[in-house]
């Protein structure tokens, strides 16, 4: 416990949660985060880490490209092995898909992300062991990575305590309350006062808002990933991911010649603090069907382990970012879609930005795509969208 205020009170040390402290603390703000758990209990343990630039809009991109360079540094310097530079590739078999596929080239190369087409053969530079005879279309961003978000959380929340960052892991956490002009959390036996409280809080954003008064439209829902060990010793040939846009299931290198993959979006909503945590059947079967079109090996994979998670979505599919109540200090960095990894390092930053200058036109205009005000209010159920797709252009499915 600290006495005197703290600038910041961060709930949740997810991946946001850590990368937006370390932020914080780097501009001279003082800083606790509090979590009921562990870091990464919530999806950031649970994510497969791909971070690809294939995204939805310019915004998204540099978001995206911010946080990458932030990882492989943070990786570079104390871990390597969490940071893997992995080509990004999408295929399909479906002839309207490929030509959604051909538009989103030159609307990514628009973007400045270097993507490009590609034939069967060439894909068998990364899949030299996979039948592409049905193909109808393929691309490739090549600038893209891996991470091990567990490790890439750690390591902000490492980076962020030799800046002077407090934490407090492990212990209830109370909604926070306004009194005397400033925030009151508390956590177990502690307590801190504090001018700025930001909730990122994952699939529990939703429910902790709603307590403080302040809903949001958000949405928790369950997705899956297992790892797999093919037969032999094929892997993902030089290090690339995969996503089968017909089936919605991915597939990204791991170590030791072992494929992470995962598929898409459960469509209803799922309390995070009791839904099945393992995969389930259908799942498994789902994956090996989809990776063995490809790959044949693939879908006879012995199963290493198998897991879901928590994902949270909004009804536009863009995250909540920035300043929910400015006046009280109450500021938001939630609702990733299934997307959180690939966002968290540039979106914190831009947060942090905002927190240390919050009257800033700048830093205001960094968050406008994403500003958490932009539903009016409103808090209304909704079922959570699509998961891992190709976004934009005009494709019916995307
Ligand atoms: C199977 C799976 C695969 C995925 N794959 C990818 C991928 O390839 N790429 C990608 O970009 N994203 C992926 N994601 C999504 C990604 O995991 C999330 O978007 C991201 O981890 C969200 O991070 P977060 O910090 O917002 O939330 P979380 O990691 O969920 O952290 C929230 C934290 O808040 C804490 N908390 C809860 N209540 C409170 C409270 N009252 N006070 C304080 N703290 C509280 C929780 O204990 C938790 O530690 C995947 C997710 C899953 C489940």
């Amino acid at each position: 416990m600290t006495d005197s205020p703290r600038d910041v009170v961060v709930l949740g040390a997810g991946i946001a949660g850590a990368a937006l402290a370390d932020h914080l603390a780097k501009r001279s703000l003082t800083v606790t985060v509090v979590d009921p758990r562990t870091p990464a209990a919530g999806a950031s343990g649970r994510a497969a880490g791909i971070v690809t630039e294939q995204l939805w809009n310019p915004w998204d991109v540099a978001v995206t490209r911010e946080s990458r360079e932030e990882y492989r540094a943070l990786a570079e310097a104390k871990e390597p092995e969490a940071f893997l530079s992995a080509p990004f590739v999408r295929l399909t078999s479906e002839p309207s898909v490929a030509t959604a596929l051909h538009e989103a080239v030159e609307r990514l190369r628009g973007w400045g992300v270097a993507v490009e087409e590609l034939r069967a053969e060439e894909l068998r530079r990364w899949f030299p062991q996979g039948r592409f005879e049905r193909l109808a279309g393929a691309i490739a961003s090549d600038g893209d990575a891996c991470v091990t978000p567990s490790t890439i959380t750690s390591l902000y929340l490492a980076r962020a305590r030799e800046r002077g960052v407090e934490t407090a892991f492990g212990a209830s956490v109370d909604v926070p309350h306004r009194s005397g002009g400033m925030w009151s959390v508390v956590a177990g036996p502690s307590h801190w006062r504090a001018r700025t409280v930001v909730v990122a809080a994952g699939a529990w954003s939703k429910r902790l808002l709603r307590d403080m008064g302040r809903p949001l439209p958000l949405t928790p829902y369950r997705t899956q990933a297992a790892v797999l060990r093919p037969p032999g010793t094929t892997s993902l040939g030089g290090g690339a991911s995969l996503h089968d846009l017909d089936t919605d299931v991915y597939a990204r290198p791991e170590a030791n010649g072992r494929i992470l993959a995962g598929d898409g979006t459960e469509k209803f909503e799922t309390d995070p603090d009791r839904f099945i945590t393992g995969a389930d059947t259908e799942f498994l079967v789902h994956l090996a069907g989809s990776l063995g079109r490809w790959v044949p090996e693939w879908g006879t994979s012995e199963v290493v382990g198998a897991w879901a998670g928590v994902c949270t979505a909004t009804p536009d599919r863009r995250p909540c970012i920035g300043a929910l109540d400015p006046e009280s200090g109450l500021y938001v960095l939630t609702g990733f879609n299934g997307f959180g990894v690939m966002r968290a390092g540039g979106a914190a930053r831009r947060l942090a930005d905002l927190i240390a200058a919050p009257t800033s036109e700048s830093a205001r205009a960094a968050l406008v795509p994403v500003r958490p005000d932009r539903f009016g209010g409103r808090a209304d159920p909704f079922p959570p969208k699509a998961g891992f797709t190709l976004e934009g252009g005009s494709h019916p499915r995307f």
